[in-house]
């Protein structure tokens, strides 16, 4: 089997941060940052899968599994082989995938997770008004509908929650995702220095 890459799972409610947070680690030279909402939104949208993504994305549901998996595996592939990625020295900060019990179990036989980061947020109306701010901003047009954000959580509550029991109870660590983008950074580097150190 060929050897599984070390991973942080970033791992939390739609709007919560996850992005913003992954994308500040992934500026140390030891992380890798990989969301897959970003590789769906960069695919051609006249393309077989972009147009899938548009599909199930504007109605706030999930692309199927298979599909997902199949996407990820070949954008790690990729990175690999352009030298973006480099396993023996580098972690995948892996954004917002597993995203069902699933895709979980699909990803299994190749990560190796050193941690699960939950960026809890207890409020649900905070998270919504947060995602209108950013749909604006970044022109995510799934997430101007307020009907289809909270499509995006009712599904996050029945699939993807349930993916923190999928993995052993030690293995995940809650930050608070309440605050300043700063304040929660410090939170997470804290706990990521814990984690990892690199090993040069
Ligand atoms: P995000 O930017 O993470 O909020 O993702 C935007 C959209 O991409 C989601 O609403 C899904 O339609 C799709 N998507 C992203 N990641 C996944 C995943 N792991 N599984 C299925 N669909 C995904």
């Amino acid at each position: 089997m060929t050897e599984r890459y070390r991973c942080l799972l970033l791992f939390g409610a739609p709007g919560v941060g996850k992005g913003t947070q992954g994308k500040m680690l992934g500026q140390k030279a030891e992380f890798v940052h990989l969301a897959t909402g970003d590789i769906f939104r960069s695919l051609d949208r006249q393309s077989e899968l972009g147009r899938k993504f548009v599909e199930y994305s504007s109605r706030g549901e999930l692309v199927p599994d298979d599909l997902t998996v199949q996407l990820w595996r070949e954008y790690v592939r990729g990175l690999i082989a352009s030298g973006r990625y480099r396993p023996a020295h580098q972690v995948l900060v892996l954004d917002g995938i597993p995203r069902s019990l699933p895709q979980a179990r699909m990803i299994e036989p190749y990560i190796f997770p050193l941690r699960v980061i939950h960026l809890a947020a207890p409020n649900i109306d905070e998270m919504v008004r947060r995602m209108r701010v950013r749909s604006e901003k970044e022109g995510r047009h799934d997430d101007m509908d307020e009907g289809v954000v909270r499509r995006r959580f009712e599904v996050y509550e029945r699939e993807t929650a349930p993916v923190l029991s999928f993995y052993p109870r030690n293995l995940i660590e809650e930050v608070d995702a309440i605050g300043s983008i700063e304040e929660v950074h410090a939170r997470l580097t804290a706990v990521v220095a814990r984690i990892y150190t690199p090993s040069h």
